[in-house]
């Protein structure tokens, strides 16, 4: 079915495959001679995981990441066969299913009891990638601990339960580059897979960088870079626009006007009335609150209009947000915006971006495109058939 990307939808966040491929083998190009795994945990950051792992595997990605196995096994029910690796469980995370559905899983120490008894039942090899941490203290294994997980994994692959197929870690600090520990998590990292080949192991990937790491520090690349963010035309870096990086954002987020109206001077605008006209000027209504993800604490984020851009004006409620049609102080009055288009961000030229959004709200760019709600269909365009 093919739906013209307007029609008929009130609220839409269009996803553009076309964008998202260009970015893909822009990373391909920068990677090379390592691969790329396009990850898209999160629904692919709130883009719709299984569509854009298609397009990121027809444009080059070589692998996919997710963080849950079950997010892992909807790639697979969905017919996407590239490899995928998952590395964050819970001793209730489906691991028998994984191993069935030939899902590469991150081990960064209890698991690898959980990998072993799923194989073992399945009478099935796990394709298990070990984890250790450099320095960001989340999951991966503890430097002291390292040697003990890696015999222990070699065991089970003599035994023939599991394949080592790569090693792996992540950044704590890559999206600022002027920071030193970056340098010492590769030098761990590298003492870590010198541990490993010690033993024995003969590792398909070795993996550690993300899309900050991955556009500034080409030491990181190893044999795979693990791009997430960027694949999504985000810039992950504070002061730098995904345009000057060669990225184009896949995501534009709007909703047609449902009101338009004159007002005088004085005239309070939404819960709190913490914001008044000046003068008399005209309001535009947008249909897309916080429960659509537009972040309630952002202050005076940008929507554009027939090409202008204006500002929220108090508060964002629920199901909607008021915008003043005021631009460089001046009121548009006598203009009606019913039923045109609001950009709140997107991938145009002159629309506000994600990273508008992300400094008004306090945040950062990829929470506000995963957190973007069910209520907004959306609406693929550059799909193949
Ligand atoms: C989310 C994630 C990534 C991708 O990070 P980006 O900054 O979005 O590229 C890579 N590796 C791991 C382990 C992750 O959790």
């Amino acid at each position: 079915m093919t739906i013209s990307p307007s029609a008929g939808y009130e609220r839409q966040a269009i996803i553009d495959l076309d964008a998202l491929r260009h970015n893909v083998r822009h990373f391909v190009d920068i990677a090379h001679p390592a691969r790329v795994m396009a990850v898209v945990k999160a629904d692919g950051y709130g883009h719709g995981a299984i569509q854009c792992a298609r397009a990121a595997v027809e444009a080059g990605a070589a692998w996919l990441g997710v963080a849950h196995l079950s997010e892992a096994l909807e790639l697979r029910a969905a017919g996407i066969d590239a490899p995928v690796l998952a590395w964050l469980h819970t001793p209730s995370s489906p691991f028998p299913a994984a191993v069935e559905a030939g899902v590469d899983i991150g081990v960064s120490g209890w698991e690898l009891d959980h990998v072993v008894a799923a194989a073992r039942e399945l009478e099935r090899p796990a394709r298990v990638h070990l984890k250790i941490d450099t320095g960001l203290g989340r999951n991966g294994c503890p430097p002291e601990k390292w040697e003990a997980l890696v015999s222990s994994a070699m065991e089970h692959q003599e035994e023939g339960l599991l394949r080592v197929v790569g090693i792996f870690s992540h950044f704590a600090v890559a999206d600022e580059p002027e920071r030193e520990e970056t340098d010492s998590q590769i030098e761990r990292f590298r003492e870590a897979v010198a541990v490993a080949e010690d033993a024995g192991v003969d590792v398909e990937v070795r993996h550690m960088a993300n899309t900050p790491a991955t556009l500034s520090r080409p030491d990181s690349h190893f044999d795979l870079v693990r791009v997430g963010a960027g694949i999504f035309g985000l810039s992950p870096f504070a002061g730098q626009k995904s345009a000057e990086l060669g990225l184009r954002p896949a995501m534009t987020l709007k909703a047609t006007v449902a009101g338009c109206k004159e007002v005088p001077a004085g005239q309070g605008v939404s819960y709190g009335l913490r914001y008044t006209t000046t003068e008399p000027t005209t309001l535009a209504l947008v249909p897309l609150g916080y429960a659509d993800g537009v972040p309630r604490a952002s202050d005076g984020g940008p929507v554009a209009i027939d090409g202008k851009r204006y500002q929220v004006s108090g508060r964002i409620a629920m199901d909607q947000l008021v915008v003043d049609l005021k631009t460089n102080g001046i009121a548009d009055t006598e203009k009606s915006v019913l039923g045109h288009d609001a950009v709140l961000f997107g991938g145009g030229p002159d629309d506000p971006g994600a990273d508008d959004w992300a400094e008004a709200a306090n945040t950062i760019n990829y929470e506000i495109v995963t957190r973007i709600g069910s209520r907004v269909p959306r609406i693929y365009v550059g799909e193949t058939e």
